[in-house]
């Protein structure tokens, strides 16, 4: 059987994708290397990730929201951002005329209730798979499982992350911007406004950001110099707690941590290309940006709208000049973000006084600006 789509990689990008595109009504095909239901990730209860409105809309689409509980997302319609000196903005909902500013999720809940509806849907779900190799051919594409299956569609969508061994295996190159840091996530017990999140802008471009789960759990995503990091990690939660008690002062009670904090590498990467013949790179295999935004799925679930969008069954045009149009929708997007990540980035880990004066200042026009900061978070929302 020959499939419209073979989406590979079922994280929550590629689950997306897949379920946007079946809704169309194409026939679709998912292959992932791991068991679904079984994934590290779905166990995994450490990240927690704040979704804009249009990440939620799309997950409204595709049915996944509604099967979210009440208890499993959270709010948010206020964001405090602080930076180190008494500097601070606050959004609020009802200056950016939003009804929530985000939603607070875990990663776990959002997959098993995705993988779910994969095994639900009539799509063909390949699990615990490992890809030997991709066959260009006239009219089809084909992947080539290790157990010597092959897998034929029109187009094969690549959502298996940052490291993309498809993307490899098509031989994109792709450019890797290092920042040297590392982010710590993790669960804390403290005093939580279910509404409010939280981001300590620190110098050396470190960030705490602390995401809201419910009245008195935060999710923890810690942007932080490498040495720095891993040297308070090695030497256990009570150091790790001090620094951060120092950080976020008395804003939020008396922080605990409730689980063992994890550690992702931070870099930027950035592919030449994200198509390729009858190939279309998405999510994080689509290039990384730095999570100080907390915007790498908001683009990633904004890929599979654009890509199920151009793909619509009302679309006429050939194969490779609809690719084209999904890269140069998503593009203008994507490069705001990596711009504004980069260069809130470059200005906090600028150590000389003028920037130091400049983050203080900088803050303090943009908390008095009210049409700037709607700007901003028209910028993160859509
Ligand atoms: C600390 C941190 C905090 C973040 N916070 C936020 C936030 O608040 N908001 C936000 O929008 N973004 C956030 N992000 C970004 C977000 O985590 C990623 O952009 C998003 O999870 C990417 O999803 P994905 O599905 O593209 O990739 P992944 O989650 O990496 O999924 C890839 C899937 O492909 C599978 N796979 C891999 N290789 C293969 C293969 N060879 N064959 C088959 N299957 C394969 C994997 O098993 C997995 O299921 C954060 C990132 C970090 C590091």
């Amino acid at each position: 059987m020959k499939y419209d789509f073979v989406i590979i990689g079922a994280g929550i990008v590629g689950s997306a994708v897949a379920l946007s595109l079946i809704r169309e009504g194409h026939s679709v095909a998912v292959i992932e290397h791991s068991r679904l239901g079984q994934q590290d990730l779905v166990k995994d209860k450490t990240q927690v990730f704040m979704l804009n409105s249009s990440s939620l809309s799309i997950l409204r689409d595709i049915g996944t929201w509604s099967q979210i509980n009440h208890d499993q997302y959270n709010q948010v319609f206020d964001i405090k951002i602080l930076g180190d000196g008494l500097s601070e903005i606050n959004f609020n909902s009802s200056n950016a005329d939003f009804s929530a500013l985000g939603y607070t999720v875990e990663k776990h809940n959002l997959l098993e209730v995705l993988h779910r509806q994969l095994q639900q849907s009539n799509m063909a779900v390949f699990d615990n798979q490992k890809i030997e190799n991709l066959v260009w051919g006239k009219n089809h594409i084909s992947v080539q499982l290790k157990q010597n299956k092959n897998i034929t569609s029109d187009v094969i969508v690549a959502a298996d992350g940052a490291n993309s061994y498809v993307r490899n295996l098509a031989n994109i190159k792709a450019k890797t911007n290092y920042y040297n840091q590392i982010a710590i996530v993790c669960r804390l017990v403290g005093r939580a406004s279910k509404a409010v999140a939280y981001q300590w802008f620190q110098k050396k471009g470190n960030v705490v950001a602390l995401l809201p789960i419910n009245e008195n759990e935060f999710g923890l995503v810690w942007s932080i110099s490498e040495d720095l990091g891993l040297d308070m990690i090695s030497k256990g939660k009570g150091l790790l707690i001090r620094e951060l008690k120092e950080i976020t002062s008395c804003d939020v009670g008396e922080l605990e941590i409730v689980d063992q904090p994890k550690y992702f590498p931070i870099n930027a990467i950035h592919p030449e290309s994200v198509i390729k013949t009858r190939l279309a790179l998405v999510g994080d295999a689509a290039g990384t940006i730095h999570p100080m935004a907390g915007q790498g799925l908001n683009l990633g679930l904004l890929d599979a709208r654009i890509l199920s969008d151009v793909f619509s069954k009302k679309a006429n045009s050939s194969i490779f000049s609809t690719l084209r149009r999904y890269e140069r929708r998503r593009a203008e997007k994507v490069a705001i973000m990596r711009g504004i990540t980069n260069g809130l980035y470059k200005i906090f880990s600028s150590d000389v006084m003028a920037s130091s004066y400049l983050r203080a200042y900088g803050l303090k026009i943009f908390e008095r600006a009210p049409a700037l900061k709607k700007l901003a978070f028209k910028v993160a929302s859509n």
